[in-house]
């Protein structure tokens, strides 16, 4: 996948890019990442990226100029590149919605600063995300959660790949319990049916643990879940209990 990134702070990706599994993603090829400054793109001494708004108020609005132009130079104009937006006011980033990021050819992330962007530059854009309801200073921070979450998924990333799988919100319910060595450890065990080697034993556990830790934290997530009758009624219970 290639991902280009638009900020006036592209030095902020150095580390988050080149370490660990999105590093050697980058270094064997299954991920593309080209970082790019905005200032690139303006056309005044000052490589100017804001300006004040029109009718007042606190804070600077970034110029549409400087984004048209990078991504006329960057983005396809056709259907092979998808251009996102940043921004607390976009649909919020969940697995679902990083499921189909990481099914694109092409991402082009525009990192919004100051009071967020000319309203303009939204016509580019073709999907605007929000990585949660609060505001940073920029979308440089949510950039990288972008791209973090939809890099392990592509095939060859993590290596492992039920470990995608397996895990919290793929299925729509929140991950079992997880143990490592020692068995025994400040006088906790870890549960017998893990140390039993059946494989059946587990997996039945790991599915009600998976169920009763997502109906004890987020039970607004069991309504899209897939779930049979007994299930269902096993939440129903935690929940019951719960409240
Ligand atoms: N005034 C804007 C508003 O109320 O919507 C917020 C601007 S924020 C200070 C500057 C930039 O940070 C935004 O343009 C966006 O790119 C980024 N940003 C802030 N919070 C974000 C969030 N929750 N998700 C994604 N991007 C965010």
């Amino acid at each position: 996948m290639k991902i280009d990134i638009i900020s006036i702070l592209p030095e902020m990706f150095a580390s988050v890019l080149s370490a660990s599994i999105i590093g050697r993603a980058c270094s064997s090829g299954v991920l593309d990442i080209q970082i790019h400054d905005l200032r690139n793109w303006t056309d005044d001494r000052h490589r100017t990226t804001d300006d004040y708004p029109f009718g007042g108020g606190p804070g600077m609005v970034m110029k549409p100029e400087p984004v048209f132009r990078a991504l006329d130079e960057i983005a396809d104009d056709g259907d092979a590149s998808t251009v996102v937006i940043v921004s607390p006011q976009g649909t919020p980033l969940d697995q679902k919605l990083v499921k189909e990021l990481s099914a694109k050819q092409h991402l082009v992330i525009v990192c919004g600063r100051y009071e967020g962007f000319d309203e303009r530059i939204r016509s580019r854009a073709d999907l605007e995300v929000s990585i949660g309801d609060y505001v940073l200073t920029g979308g440089e921070l949510a950039a990288m959660v972008v791209v973090d979450s939809v890099s392990r998924l592509l095939p060859g990333v993590l290596g492992h790949e039920e470990s995608a799988l397996d895990e919290s919100f793929s299925n729509g319910l929140l991950e079992y319990p997880q143990y490592t060595r020692p068995a025994s450890f400040a006088g906790l065990d870890v549960p017998e049916v893990l140390l039993s080697g059946d494989h059946a034993r587990i997996a039945a556990w790991r599915r009600a643990e998976s169920i009763r830790r997502t109906a004890e934290r987020r039970p607004d997530l069991l309504e899209d879940a897939e779930l049979s009758e007994s299930e269902r009624e096993f939440a129903r219970r935690i929940i019951d209990e719960t409240e």
